[in-house]
């Protein structure tokens, strides 16, 4: 018998679904899926964070430094006057579990940074912009927030936070981590974590000052003037709206019944 080959009938690739259909489906799955594995990632995090309590954190980190920060000499006064306006404000903070270091990072780009240990990283670009102490003491207040409410090692990148619990838990040196400021000061924190950061800071400046006057007077002037100035466009990256900011220290203080007025404290240095 001769054998036939039978033609497939037409159409066998093409599905009965309407193309647009299909597309959207593979959208919103792919979306589902991306979603579940960061809510995933994020309660990850939360359990890490839980098993390396601030105590164990300061310790691990007690001497370290980021690998890629250049610091100025340790000589620089302002080195010494800015860790003394530290600790004065992180005695409000009593139950704090980390010993505040500062460092200055040689840098005309201005911008603090919060990192593992309890290291405060500012750059002569952001000491430059301070016209006060008081305006440098709310910079440095904020940053104290990030510590309390543990964002900086949240804002480290979920690899380097899963691998630190892991290095606690084996026993391994935290330095092989391989942690860059950069990784920490390219990341900016959410809105919510800024705010309660902000809150934090103002709050650690009346404590020390008995008053707000000037806290947001830093953020006044850079929301009067060009905010795309290349000096300050990397802490604004990373930080909320300077206009934005002025009218909730301002609202923040109107409802604690904070005063704004008050004696402003000359920067020795200036
Ligand atoms: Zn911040």
């Amino acid at each position: 018998m001769r054998y036939i080959p039978k033609k497939p009938r037409e159409g066998i690739n093409v599905s009965d679904v309407h193309p647009l259909v299909e597309a959207s489906t593979l959208v919103l799955g792919l979306t589902a899926i991306f979603v579940a594995i960061v809510l995933v990632l994020i309660f990850i995090i939360e359990i890490a964070l839980y098993f390396v309590p601030a105590r164990t954190e300061a310790e691990l980190f007690a001497d370290w430094m980021p690998e890629d920060l250049m610091t100025v000499s340790p000589n620089d006064e302002r080195l010494y006057e800015t860790q003394l306006l530290v600790d004065r404000l992180a005695s409000h903070w009593a139950e704090a579990p980390y010993r505040f270091r500062v460092e200055i990072e040689n840098s005309d780009v201005a911008n603090a940074m919060a990192l593992p240990g309890g290291l405060i990283v500012v750059t002569q670009g952001l000491l430059d912009e301070v016209g006060s102490e008081n305006e440098l003491a709310f910079v440095l207040g904020h940053e104290l927030g990030h510590f309390r409410n543990r964002d900086h090692l949240r804002a480290l990148g979920r690899g380097i936070v899963i691998s630190l619990f892991f290095a606690v838990i084996t026993g391994n040196d935290v330095a092989g981590l391989g942690i860059k400021a950069t990784d920490v000061a390219l990341r900016g924190f959410s809105r919510e974590q800024e705010s309660k950061a902000d809150e934090f800071g103002l709050a650690v400046v009346h404590s020390e000052y008995g008053h707000v006057n000037q806290a947001s007077r830093l953020f006044e002037r850079w929301d009067e003037a060009n905010e795309g100035a290349l000096a300050i466009v990397a802490y604004l990256s990373t930080h909320p709206q300077p206009g934005d900011r002025v009218d909730t220290l301002r609202a923040i203080a109107d409802r604690d019944g904070w005063r704004t007025d008050g004696q402003i404290t000359p920067l020795i240095w200036q």
